[in-house]
């Protein structure tokens, strides 16, 4: 069956079971060709709570189809391939949390987003890279000792931005850490020197330094939004650039070379045209497991109001 086939088979099974399809900034062309909305894993859990569709087929990895679960707990929330995770997020394990808990028993404990609801449940509040500098920023003025985890990166840009030391986790973003190198910014800096360099917090200090704008992809849409700049080095998975191709075709942007994340590349038209048609693979989140981690995800939007 051919792409174009697959597209109207899922689009007719969309209507037919009355589903939505939210789909993560980082998945396949095709994947995003048939989104109900795109956006980043917040804004797609939200989404999923704004609509009255109780089938939601969330096209992304496995923690992300957990914290849609988390806000729409009476919602079937799907996610195609069960196997689809996120390595970063698997930098952190709650028997984990609970022994630097054991350590640092004075800390208050974020975590990010990319992380099992697990994990969530163990710590007090969690941040994305959208509002992670708001977040910490809101306990170090409290002068709480803090625990950031699991990304070492977006953890050493918080110290850098807010001045701060912070207990950090060493975990990364193999995309963000390892494919994505100083020196291939450079190259590109060097062949598009009135492009402007957005990068996401997840890459190494010593690529933030070459950006101009430091930015999770939300902001990275935003900022390409308003401004009239027409080069972007956008340093980030190559599926946001995809959406960016996409969705400015008069202005230019040059990605990292390979900045592919296997992971979210797994979700296939046919993948979803199977959940769709076997209703599978429901994610649930047990209790209390789900309350906890509830509570964590709501402090945030709590503090970000
Ligand atoms: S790009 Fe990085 S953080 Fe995002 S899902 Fe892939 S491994 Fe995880």
């Amino acid at each position: 069956m051919n792409r174009n086939d697959l597209t109207e088979q899922i689009l007719h099974l969309k209507k037919e079971r009355n589903a939505l399809i939210l789909v993560h900034n980082y998945q396949r062309p095709e994947v995003q060709a048939i989104a109900d909305y795109l956006g980043d894993s917040l804004d797609l859990a939200r989404r999923a709570t704004q609509t009255d569709r109780s089938l939601i087929v969330f096209c992304g990895v496995h923690f992300m189809a957990e914290s849609a679960t988390l806000l729409s707990p009476e919602k079937i929330i799907l996610l195609p391939v069960l196997d689809a995770g996120c390595p970063l997020a698997d930098c952190a394990t709650p028997e984990m949390v609970r022994a630097a808990r054991l350590q640092h028993p004075e800390a208050v404990f974020i975590a990010y987003i990319n992380t099992s609801a697990a994990v969530k449940a163990e710590v007090d509040v969690v941040c994305t890279s959208a509002n992670a500098l708001k977040i910490i920023g809101h306990y170090a003025k409290e002068g709480r000792t803090i625990c950031y985890l699991p990304d070492k990166n977006l953890a050493a840009f918080a110290e850098q931005k807010l001045g701060i030391k912070i207990i950090t986790w060493p975990g990364q973003c193999y995309v963000h850490d390892r494919l994505i190198t100083a020196e291939k910014v450079k190259i590109l800096k060097h062949s598009h020197p009135d492009a402007v360099v957005v990068a996401h917090p997840e890459a190494p200090p010593e690529v933030l330094q070459l950006a101009e704008i430091v930015t999770g992809t939300a902001g990275m849409l935003k900022a390409v939004e308003h401004s009239r700049t027409s080069e972007w080095i956008v340093v980030t998975e190559t599926g946001l650039i995809d959406r960016l191709h996409r969705e400015y075709p008069n202005r230019r942007f040059y990605g990292i070379e390979n900045a592919i994340c296997s992971q979210m590349k797994l979700t296939t038209l046919i993948s979803i045209r199977d959940a769709l048609e076997k209703t599978q693979h429901r994610i649930t989140v047990p209790e209390p497991v789900a309350s906890k981690a509830r509570q964590a995800l709501n402090r945030m939007m709590e503090l970000t109001l």
